[in-house]
């Protein structure tokens, strides 16, 4: 154990994630005694000062029971989002019910992708949290997936509970899976798989161990989507821990024993740059030479000289990444220029900017004040 280890009770705000397969017994019912044990849990952190969001999925494997959808609902996007409409109200309900027997009461919120990725709309979920946290009730949020596309859905609650994490402010995320954490390999069908305790940094060796798709077949997370959850809860300054939710009273049993793979918070992440990280969608992208990458790295903004293309249709202010000559998207950052301008002046030194552009121009194509390393 070291000393930054993630003690979920030491948390003033915590995040708590449900899977779906986890929540609902294979035939479509809610597995009630088991989450039973988990509110039971909650409701003693709760009673003990601690304020605790809840991200619950479920809603499309009870929905698809209800209406005898096939493949769990989630033959076509229709079928999900007609599943996750039925299924939603009973999940609340359970909630509710659950909660209300230790006198908590329950608040549903649901959301979308474009919720969090517009900074305002954002900011507005973040003040909902913060006044229904403070009122002392329990949030339990769910991605709308009746309304949500195929383009603007999370499609996993493992990345909407890191997002909720950073709206809420919360120090630490907990993933109940069906998985007891991170292996360095597919423990199923590799033996010499070894079990992962603790992630000090999230780079393409640990990306590597995980191997997509989701083991019950019943959510949609799998441990991409946990990485990239611990991505976006890290670099928001928050612990994420991936544990076993197959025991009862799982966050009791991981304060026991530590079993689980906790991805250690960053320090020092501002509030708008772990905004900018967290997001999941860009509107453009610009490639840079190898050293613009390296003044990158050392914390140096992205002049025009150092960018080699210029991809997408971005407004000043737009999202854009920023990606090195071998692809690999190694920055992300609001962009000073549109992508027109933008292309303009790729490659070109900064003081042959103001003849190109006609007009005073900019201290940088990226200023490193908006911009993210990833
Ligand atoms: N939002 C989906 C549901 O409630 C679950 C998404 C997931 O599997 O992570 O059914």
């Amino acid at each position: 154990m070291t000393a930054t280890r993630f003690t979920p009770a030491a948390c003033p705000r915590l995040i708590v994630k449900v899977g779906s397969a986890l929540l609902v017994a294979p035939e479509g019912t809610v597995r009630r005694d088991w989450l039973a044990g988990v509110v039971a849990d909650l409701a003693a952190r709760i009673a003990a000062g601690q304020q605790i969001v809840v991200v619950s999925s479920g809603a499309i494997a009870l929905g698809a029971r209800r209406l005898g959808l096939e493949r769990g609902g989630r033959a076509s996007l229709e079928d999900a989002q007609a599943a996750a409409a039925t299924g939603q109200i009973a999940l609340s309900q359970c909630w509710a019910e659950l909660l209300g027997q230790h006198g908590l009461t329950a608040a549903q919120m649901l959301v979308t992708l474009d919720d969090l990725e517009d900074r305002r709309r954002y900011l507005n979920a973040s003040a909902t949290l913060h006044r229904l946290l403070g009122l002392g009730v329990v949030p339990v949020v769910n991605e709308n997936d009746s309304v949500a596309t195929a383009e603007i859905r999370f499609g996993d609650n493992d990345r909407l509970a890191a997002r909720i994490g950073q709206a809420a402010g919360a120090q630490g995320v907990v993933l109940l899976s069906d998985i007891d954490g991170l292996y360095t390999a597919n423990p199923g069908r590799d033996p010499h798989a070894a079990f992962v305790p603790e992630v000090t940094r999230i780079n393409a060796r640990i990306r590597a161990m995980a191997d997509g798709g989701s083991a019950s077949g019943m959510g949609s997370g799998g441990m991409v989507s946990k990485i990239e959850a611990a991505r976006i809860a890290t670099s928001a300054g928050a612990h994420l821990a991936i544990i076993s939710g197959k025991r009862g009273h799982p966050l009791a049993a991981f304060d026991a024993d530590e079993r689980g793979t906790v991805f250690v918070a960053e320090k020092g992440a501002s509030a708008r740059k772990a905004w900018l990280a967290g997001r999941l969608t860009s509107r453009g992208r610009i490639t840079v030479d190898a050293g613009a990458a390296k003044a990158l790295g050392q914390g140096r903004s992205l002049l025009s000289a150092g960018a080699t293309a210029v991809e997408g249709k971005f407004a000043r202010g737009d999202v854009v990444d920023i990606a090195d000559t071998d692809g690999h998207v190694i920055a992300r950052g609001l962009a000073e220029y549109d992508a027109s301008e933008a292309a303009l002046i790729a490659g070109r030194r900064s003081d042959a900017l103001a003849d190109i552009l006609g007009y005073a121009p900019r201290a940088a194509l990226v200023h490193r004040d908006h911009m993210v390393l990833l």
